[in-house]
């Protein structure tokens, strides 16, 4: 934890040139920032190797854990999560407008946001995505931010997409001059406050560089979003990941791919399995208050950021 990284990149947040090593993942460097703590790769991937990395086909179907395991079996367990943060642009936004998600994948939230009243727009980098948005929702998706045209929009949002950006701050402000005055950007990241993230770094799920290059807290989240001249509205931790004992992982997986899928028949049995599923996780968290009461347990960050109004 003492040993200073190369000098070469300075951090994306604070431009401090000197860093504490973290962790190395898969050949890659993770370094902790001993100006503002933000947690970056470095030295960062060239932009040729980041965008090759998202034209290989397994990043979103396949195995690869780089990527998403079955993007598909996905949209029903994605539903009321995107639901909920529908409510809460609905709360920011009632009149709705113009919404563009960026890093759109196949589409889903698209689809519930257009069902939602939303006029829809999306970017997606990897082309087979795009296709498949475009597909789905029968409008035309652009690949970068470059290629989607003149215009602003009443909302954007970023799910999981902010942690993939070598240099978050520009894209932010590339993104803040595509907002309306008085616009709301809302976007979801991994919390590497997380206690795995702090406590047991080389298990922490979200650690995957090439793909995750920059990971936030609440604190250097909210800076990035400040220096894209945005006023964050509000920042909160979501999903918790209780320490589960290892031994419990095998046994619940299947579960997990039903609940996954949404396919959760009512027999008895899966009924008697979920319940047990929930008691280790009340009682993994119960035991961890106990434990380690400091630990943060939530493993995503969601903020809302306004666009400061005209004049
Ligand atoms: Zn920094």
């Amino acid at each position: 934890m003492t040993q200073l990284a190369q000098e070469s990149g300075n951090c994306p947040l604070c431009g401090t040139a000197t860093s504490h090593l973290v962790l190395i993942k898969d050949d890659y460097p993770l370094v902790r920032c001993t100006g503002c703590s933000l947690i970056y790769v470095c030295p960062m991937p060239t932009p040729e190797a980041i965008r090759a990395h998202y034209q290989d086909p397994a990043y979103f179907a396949g195995a690869a854990e780089q990527g998403y395991a079955d993007y598909d079996a996905m949209q029903k367990a994605l539903a009321p999560h995107f639901a909920r943060r529908l409510a809460v642009l609905a709360r920011a936004l009632p009149q709705r407008g113009r919404l563009l998600d960026v890093g759109c994948a196949a589409g889903f939230f698209l689809q519930q946001a257009r069902a939602d009243g939303w006029q829809i727009a999306g970017v997606e980098l990897a082309r087979e995505m795009a296709d498949q948005a475009a597909a789905r929702l029968q409008i035309p998706i652009a690949r970068t931010l470059a290629e989607l045209g003149p215009g602003q929009f009443d909302a954007i949002t970023l799910w999981e997409v902010i942690e993939h950006v070598p240099d978050p701050v520009a894209f932010l402000q590339a993104l803040a001059a595509r907002l309306q005055p008085g616009g709301v950007l809302m976007l979801s990241t991994p919390n590497t406050a997380h206690w795995q993230a702090q406590r047991a770094p080389e298990q922490w799920i979200s650690y995957r560089p090439p793909a995750h290059l920059i990971y936030f807290t609440q604190p250097t989240l909210c800076a990035a979003v400040g220096r894209a001249n945005l006023d964050v509205q509000q920042v909160w931790p979501t999903f918790p990941l209780p320490p589960i004992p290892m031994w419990v992982q095998p046994l619940s997986r299947p579960l997990a791919a039903k609940l996954g899928s949404g396919e959760l028949e009512p027999g008895r049995a899966w009924q008697a399995g979920l319940w047990l599923w929930r008691s280790v996780r009340v009682g993994a968290w119960g035991w961890q208050r106990i434990a380690h009461p400091r630990d943060d347990i939530f493993a995503t960050l969601e903020l809302l950021a306004r666009r400061p109004p005209a004049g």
